[in-house]
């Protein structure tokens, strides 16, 4: 699968959640995540219109127009719902 997939994300509605620390803390839920956590865990490569990369696609051969907006942690619960073909360790 190559394509930038959209995952609803409820981190915004977790009332610790935090934009500017957003690596410490699980993208899709909100979830504060331990460094140790989001070390070991599942990142996504987001893009500025918040669609989630194909990791096997490298940057450079991604249409022109989009952006990365760099690479978010996601808990290991929260990563089931993100095919596997979108996150990386
Ligand atoms: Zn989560």
């Amino acid at each position: 699968m190559d394509e930038f997939i959209s995952i609803t994300h409820d981190a915004d509605t977790h009332p610790t959640y935090d934009p500017q620390r957003h690596t410490d803390q699980c993208w899709l839920c909100g979830r504060g995540l331990t460094a140790r956590a989001a070390e070991r865990g599942w990142w996504v490569h987001m893009t500025v219109d918040l669609t989630i990369a194909p990791v096997d696609l490298p940057e450079q051969d991604w249409p022109a127009g989009v952006e990365s907006q760099g690479w978010f942690p996601v808990g290991n619960e929260c990563a089931k719902k993100i095919p596997k073909t979108h996150r990386a360790k």
